[in-house]
């Protein structure tokens, strides 16, 4: 039976915010979205939220869920120094066991959940380790492969060959050139988003530019290291390009090092973004030009990234940090980006934003006169309850 929901504003997102607004819902869908008074008449049955916000549910675009144990908070401080935090990290997988990733894991989801987040995008490299669900929230899995020398790329490709999930590539600077467009190609077949992480840090520029640096030393280190990989000599937005990975189902995650003509490249491509500001902050790796992608006509979506890389997996506090680091940009703009933007960079269109036919909405307290600000730039913690 349909229910029409009140508050003293409605936020679709998709259109301006509402003033005492009303959210019809039938069916675990939106009928309609409107003032109450222009619904009022036509819906007995109310259910009154009073003084907030009725908006869509959040989209967390990147994350790792089985990163969770690793917490970056009190730890290793990488100030830039991308290969040494790498190196933390393969060292404490390398401890930590099974249930107590997934342990933490879970505990990420349920935190995830309770600030209003109903749709993630998980990267991982072993999809047992956190196959856990929760009622409600969509989770997006993708197998990520690597490996830069032949036999390691052979290894996936057979790995990919043998297993079911979605895959995907971990970045340029990590994965054989043969196996990003084995992968790419298998998402095309069957329409699915390919993310990958994309000129994050200095080193990976370096490295793509002239194949020498941090991560040739540290990937020589690790033995794998086999002359099969010649640097394309160009920037990692431009070699994706030359490959022919870039689309509107590619997901560039972090994008800090790119320059005006990388931009054009993404743009032209129709290729997605996802900003992961909080990782960029606590890795000291820079961060993305947002107000040249927005100028670009990119539409950004934003991701947490993983505890190993963030004190926090907030997307309320990434908002935040946008504001922070970004001033001028509106607040409308960054809600996009924490919702609409990143439904759509995942192929899911019934999220992120109220209108006919969508299927989300949470309750945001809040008493006020610009819930759009309040949304985006306020650091106050929210109080949120869900409704779909
Ligand atoms: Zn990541």
């Amino acid at each position: 039976m349909a229910v029409l929901h009140r508050a003293s504003w409605v936020v679709p997102v998709v259109s301006p915010p509402i003033e005492n607004g009303g959210v019809i819902i039938d069916h675990g869908r939106i009928i309609e979205v409107d003032t109450f008074e222009n619904l009022t008449s036509l819906y007995a049955q109310t259910i009154d939220h009073g003084e907030g916000i009725l908006m869509p549910g959040l989209v967390n675009c990147h994350t790792h869920l089985e990163l969770s144990h690793c917490h970056a908070e009190g730890q290793y401080t990488p100030a830039g120094d991308m290969v040494g935090w790498i190196r933390e990290l393969l060292a404490s997988r390398a401890i930590d066991p099974p249930e107590l990733i997934a342990a933490q894991a879970r505990k990420c989801l349920e935190d995830m959940y309770a600030e209003g987040v109903d749709l993630i995008a998980d990267i991982g490299n072993d999809p047992a380790l956190t196959r856990d669900h929760i009622k409600g929230l969509q989770v997006l899995f993708f197998h990520e492969l690597l490996g830069l020398s032949k036999q390691a790329a052979e290894f996936m490709a057979k790995t990919m060959a043998s297993g079911q999930s979605p895959y995907t590539c971990h970045a340029p600077y990590s994965t054989n050139k043969e196996l990003l467009l084995q992968v790419k190609e298998s998402c095309r077949e069957v329409q699915q988003i390919f993310p990958i992480h994309t000129a994050e840090s200095r080193a990976e520029v370096e490295f793509l530019q002239s194949g020498q640096g941090d991560f040739r030393r540290f990937i020589e280190e690790l033995g794998g290291w086999d002359n099969s990989f010649t640097a394309p000599g160009c920037s990692p937005v431009q070699y994706l390009y030359d490959l022919d990975l870039l689309d509107n189902q590619t997901l560039c995650v972090h994008c800090v090092q790119v320059d005006d003509h990388d931009l054009q490249l993404l743009r032209q491509t129709k290729s997605r973004v996802c900003l992961c500001i909080g990782s960029n902050e606590y890795l000291g790796v820079g961060f993305p030009p947002v107000e040249e992608m927005l100028m670009a006509g990119l539409r950004p979506c934003l991701g947490t990234d993983s505890l190993a890389s963030n004190p926090v997996l907030s997307m309320w506090r990434e908002m935040n940090l946008i504001h922070h680091y970004y001033p001028n940009i509106p607040a409308s703009t960054i809600l996009n980006m924490a919702t609409r933007n990143g439904a759509l960079a995942l192929g899911c269109p019934e999220y992120g934003g109220l209108a006919e036919n969508q299927a989300s909405m949470i309750f945001v307290k809040y008493t006020g006169q610009d819930p759009l600000e309040y949304l985006a730039f306020d650091t106050a913690q929210k109080h949120v309850a869900r409704w779909l």
